[in-house]
C-alpha cells in the first residue's frame, strides 16, 4: 500500500508518501517559526494555507509515485485553525486522486512511530512534546496514561519559560544550548503521585529571571528540575508495569540532557531505553502516514473526514497490530 500523509496540527504543515512496508518515498515539511513570540494559531494557519499545495505537490514529485491507495491526515488533537487547513487539503487532494481518506490521531500516530523506528516491543512511552507530556502504556486494547503534566506540558513550559526571558519560539533548543554553562540554584520540584505539576516552577523561575538571575543558570535549573520530575514518574511506570523497556517520543526528546537522565535511570534497572530518531520525534507526517495504513488495515474507516482538536490519546480503541 502507498499512503499520501499530511500532519497540521500545530506549527508544521508536512506531506509525506509512505510504504506499508514502512519505506519512506518522501518527507517535506514547514514550520511557522517566530523570534518574538510564541504560536499564534492564525497565523500558523496562514503559514499552512500559504505552503499546502507547494508542499503536497513537492511531496508527491519527490516520491516518484502516481498512484495512491490511501490519504491519511491528522485529525487532532491540535490547534483548530490549522487542522481545518489539513483538512481542507486532505479533501481537495482526495478528491482529485480519487483516494480514500482515513483520519487519524496525531498523539496515537507519535506513539506508533516508535513501532516504525525502534525495536520496542511493549515499552512504557514517555511522550514528550509541546502540547503532551504522557506516561503511556498499552493495554487492554488502550493507551494508559499511568502519569501526565497536570496544568503545561513539558514543551509548552520550556516555551513559555524561554518567550519571558526573550528566547522567542521554540524555545527548547536555546534553552538547552544556554544550559550548556549554567550551574544549579534551587527550584519547586512538584510529582504528585505519577503526575507532574510544572507550571509553579516556570512562574517561580520567571520572577527568579525578573530578580536578575543569570539567564544561563535558569536554563540549567529548570532542565534539572523539569527532566528529574520526568524520570522520576517514568522509573515510577516501569515499577508498577514490570515492563522493561522504555521510549521517548516528541520534540522535547530532542534533547540530550533528557535523554541522558532518562538512560541512566534505565540502565540502573536493567530495562532498555530506546529514543525516536530526532528527526521523527517532533510533528512529522510520516507517523500519520503509517499509522493510516496501520489502521486501514485493521478496517478502520473515515466516513465523515472531520477535525478533533481536543480527542485524547486514550479515548482510541487500539484494534491494530504492530
Ligand atoms: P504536539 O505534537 O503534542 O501537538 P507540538 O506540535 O507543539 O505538540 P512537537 O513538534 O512534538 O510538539 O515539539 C515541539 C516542542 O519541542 C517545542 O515545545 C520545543 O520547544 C520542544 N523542543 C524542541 N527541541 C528541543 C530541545 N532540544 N530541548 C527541549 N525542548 C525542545
Amino acid at each position: 500500500m502507498l499512503c499520501l500523509a499530511i500532519e497540521s496540527t500545530a506549527h508544521t504543515f508536512a506531506c509525506s508518501v509512505i510504504s506499508s512496508k514502512g519505506k519512506i518515498l518522501s518527507d517535506v515539511r514547514d514550520m511557522y517559526q517566530s523570534n518574538t513570540h510564541g504560536i499564534i494559531p492564525s497565523e500558523a494557519a496562514q503559514h499552512h494555507e500559504k505552503l499546502y499545495h507547494q508542499i503536497i505537490k513537492k511531496a508527491i514529485e519527490e516520491s516518484k509515485i502516481e498512484k495512491f491507495d490511501l490519504l491519511a491526515y491528522s485529525r487532532g488533537p491540535g490547534l483548530s485553525p490549522s487542522l481545518k487547513v489539513g483538512l481542507k487539503a486532505a479533501k481537495e487532494y482526495s478528491e482529485d486522486l480519487k483516494i480514500p481518506l482515513i483520519g487519524v490521531n496525531h498523539c496515537c500516530s507519535h506513539l506508533s512511530s516508535a513501532h516504525l523506528f525502534t525495536e520496542v516491543k511493549d515499552p512504557i512511552y514517555i511522550f514528550v512534546s509541546g502540547a503532551n507530556t504522557q506516561i503511556i502504556a498499552l493495554e487492554g486494547g488502550r493507551f494508559r496514561l499511568l502519569g501526565e503534566a497536570l496544568s503545561i506540558a513539558l514543551g509548552n513550559a520550556l516555551d513559555k519559560f524561554g518567550r519571558e526571558i526573550g528566547l522567542g519560539f521554540p524555545a527548547g533548543p536555546k534553552i538547552e544550548e544556554l544550559a550548556k554553562t549554567g550551574k544549579y540554584i534551587e527550584l519547586p520540584y512538584v510529582v504528585k503521585g505519577m503526575d507532574i505539576e510544572l507550571s509553579g516552577i516556570v512562574t517561580s523561575a520567571i520572577s527568579k529571571f525578573k530578580k536578575r538571575t543569570k539567564k544561563e543558570d535558569l536554563c540549567f535549573s529548570i532542565q534539572e528540575t523539569l527532566f528529574s520530575m520526568l524520570t522520576e514518574v517514568t522509573e515510577r511506570a516501569l515499577a508498577h508495569t514490570g515492563k522493561t523497556e522504555a521510549v521517548i517520543i516528541g520534540g522535547v526528546a530532542a534533547n540530550k540532557r533528557l535523554s541522558e537522565m532518562l538512560s541512566i535511570m534505565c540502565k540502573e534497572r536493567n530495562a532498555k531505553f530506546y529514543s525516536v530518531p530526532l528527526k521523527y520525534s517532533g510533528d512529522n507526517s510520516v507517523m500519520i502516514g503509517y499509522q493510516g495504513i496501520l489502521e486501514y488495515l485493521a478496517g478502520n474507516r473515515t466516513k465523515n473526514p472531520d477535525i478533533h482538536p481536543y480527542e485524547r490519546t486514550d479515548s482510541i480503541n487500539v484494534n491494530w497490530k504492530y
